[in-house]
């Protein structure tokens, strides 16, 4: 019996997803070949950026529910159906409860987790490593899986066809197959946050307090946030909700439910006071109660994959080129979508024929996409006082959930029709001007509108806000600067009436680096695919989104646009051809997760047996040749 092996480079969700998806498919075939495994990362298995030694306070956004790592019966395409419990069915069966607004594992007391509980990460951590134990234990006869803790440096094509992976233990691997999957990287800083960087730190002997915190990676670099810090917070995004519960709620300081509903914070006077800024100067909207079930999404009417190739080929017609423009082609029905939605929840009307939206739910989702247009403000305080009204409305339409509340209905149509968007926008789906200005002017609205943090997170904000130690930036636009002068972070109101400042100590950048930018790698094994010609970014026009180039199979094309059929990139190394990687799988919804791991494993093992038959023919017939 032959041996084959597959190197997975990076063993975070996606290669664990990966590794099952190659087990079922192995038995599946029931093949006459051996597979050997060999998984690259130096975290716990299966965890990546879930690490399950994080804070209890650090809560996932999707709900317990719906994440899985295993195919359910709704998974095309994906190798053979192989159910496994959710987040949820692990949960309870490995004895978590909850008790009040935390999770431990306890014989009794307590209450069980729901499908709708926003679990901590550290739990989708250990999960995550619960499902490979199961893995490992059940895997097939002649499937080995070693796991190398360390790095991968390199991979190098060999003349026999197979690939080299270079560990930095020293070790090199050889491989049939290699998939890359390596997730969150991180993109070097830009010469501006360098300089910052510098600057701050010389002026620390003037103030000691003062930071700059490009990216909170490990989360512990928050823990040198001295308590009488004030803090400036960029972003008002999931990490941001992160940012702010490390250092309130990791602080020692405690949230409490009051009778009316409104949350109150007992501080514990050791969090720092946060100033919290972004370009519109609006929080992320609260992901509304979830009254859909755990595989429940709302079906487009108007947005659907047949319609979404009709208007490719009549664009085909038109210029020559398939490739859409979201703003013309894609987003007017996007908001058709979204008005009927809101219909939908207000009357419970479902006709869709003819159906064309009133100017009044028009100008509900224009209000929803823009809330401070045309908008003034005098002062610093009237914009504070917008802002709190704005959060305070949204919390409201969550609660209100995002099947009876008509705002939430409406936005989360943007969340559910994610595969559909990608559908139109994967592998250069738009123009090269119209892909630019989607992801940095279109993608932050529908983030900020339909990806938010649970309800209960924009709660705390308002909470904070009432204690008197979270303020908003004076306005939308602010302009930060680094005030020499006073050691200490300055933002400017670019659109009050009356001019206003906000100054702060550190300065902490609340965002991840979701697409991987190859020209600007902090990771020398993406520098070293890209140096030695192994892959190249993915361009469309002149646009580089980021990412590195796949075919449509996730098969890595090579500097000299060779596809190289032997390896593959899924998820956040991809994110640029592909749109919006960075989501778990999810239950009962043919999870695009799923599919791509299982295609790819799939095909790989379809890969092997040809080349096994190949080689069995080669064999018989030197034997025939002797006899
Ligand atoms: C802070 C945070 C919170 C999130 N919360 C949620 C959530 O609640 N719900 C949700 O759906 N999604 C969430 N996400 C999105 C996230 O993309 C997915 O949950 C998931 O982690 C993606 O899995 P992955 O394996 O593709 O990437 P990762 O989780 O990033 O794992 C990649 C792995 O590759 C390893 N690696 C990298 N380079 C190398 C190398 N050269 N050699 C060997 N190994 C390497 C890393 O060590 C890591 O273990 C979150 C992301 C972050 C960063």
């Amino acid at each position: 019996m032959r041996n084959y092996r597959v190197a997975i480079v990076g063993f975070g969700p996606r290669g664990l997803s990966l590794l099952e998806r190659l087990a079922a498919a192995y038995r599946g075939l029931a093949p006459g070949f051996a597979l050997a495994v060999d998984l690259v990362d130096p975290g716990a298995p299966g965890q990546g950026a879930h690490p399950a030694g994080q804070p209890d306070h650090l809560l996932a956004n999707t709900v317990a529910g719906q994440v899985t790592m295993f195919t359910d019966d709704s998974v095309r395409g994906a190798g053979p159906i192989e159910p496994g419990p959710s987040l949820l069915e692990w949960a309870n069966a490995a004895g978590y409860r909850r008790f009040g607004n935390t999770f431990k594992q306890a014989r009794a007391g307590g209450a069980a987790i729901e499908e709708n509980d926003y679990l901590p990460r550290s739990l989708l951590g250990r999960y995550f490593s619960d499902v490979f134990d199961r893995l490992v234990e059940g895997l097939p006869p002649n499937v080995v899986v070693t796991h190398h803790r360390c790095l991968a440096k390199d991979v190098h094509r060999l003349a026999n066809g197979h690939y080299e992976v270079v560990l930095d233990s020293g070790i090199r691997l050889d491989a049939n197959h290699v998939v890359i999957v390596t997730g969150h990287g991180d993109n070097d800083l830009s010469e501006a946050d360098r300089h910052l960087l510098d600057r701050a730190q010389a002026l620390q002997s003037v103030n000691p307090r003062l930071r700059f915190i490009p990216r909170v990676k490990p989360f512990s670099v928050l823990q040198s946030i001295p308590g009488d810090a004030i803090v400036g917070i960029q972003g008002i995004g999931l990490t941001a909700y992160d940012i702010i519960a490390d250092l309130t709620i990791g602080r020692g300081g405690e949230f409490h439910a009051q009778s009316d509903g409104r949350l109150r914070y007992r501080a514990s006077g050791q969090e720092p006071r946060l100033v919290v800024f972004s370009r519109q100067g609006i929080p992320f909207c609260a992901r509304a109660t979830n009254e859909k079930g755990v595989g429940g999404l709302y079906k487009p009417r108007f947005f659907t994959r047949s319609w979404i190739d009709g208007i490719r080929r009549d664009r085909y017609r038109e210029t020559g080129s398939e490739q859409l423009d979201f703003e013309r082609d894609l987003w007017p029905v996007l908001v058709k979508e979204m008005c009927f939605a809101y219909r939908l929840s207000e009357t419970g009307e479902t006709e869709a024929l003819d159906y064309e939206p009133l100017p009044r739910h028009r100008a509900i989702i224009e209000r929803l996409l823009f809330p401070f247009k045309g908008k003034t403000f005098d002062t610093s305080e009237a914009f504070a006082a917008a802002v709190k009204q704005h959060v305070e409305d949204d919390v409201a339409h969550a609660r209100g959930g995002n099947v009876s509340d008509p705002v939430k209905a409406a936005t989360d149509v943007l969340r559910d029709v994610r595969d559909y968007l990608r559908y139109a926008v994967d592998y250069g789906g738009l123009t090269e001007q119209s892909h630019r200005a989607f992801l940095n002017e279109a993608v932050p609205n529908m983030y900020r509108l339909s990806a938010g943090a649970p309800k209960e997170r924009n709660m705390e904000l308002l909470a904070l806000f009432e204690a008197g130690l979270l303020s908003f930036g004076p306005g939308p636009n602010a302009q930060l600067d680094l005030d020499e002068t006073r050691a200490c972070f300055v933002l400017h109101s670019t659109r009050l009436t009356e001019p206003a400042s906000r100054t702060f100590d550190v300065l902490v950048r609340a965002r991840t680096d979701c697409a991987v930018e190859l020209g600007g790698q902090t990771s020398p094994f993406l520098r070293n695919l890209l140096d030695g010609g192994m892959i190249r970014p993915f361009k469309n026009g002149a646009f580089l989104p980021g990412g590195l180039d796949v075919d449509s199979s996730q098969n890595v094309v090579d500097a000299h646009g060779q596809v190289q059929k032997r390896v593959w990139a899924l998820g956040i190394p991809a994110e640029g051809p592909n749109f919006c990687t960075y989501v778990l799988p999810r239950v009962q919804v043919n999870s695009r997760f799923l599919q791509f791991s299982g295609r790819c494993a799939v095909s790989i093992l379809a890969d092997i047996q040809a080349q096994d038959a190949a080689l069995d023919r080669e064999t018989r017939y030197a034997e025939d040749l002797r006899v």
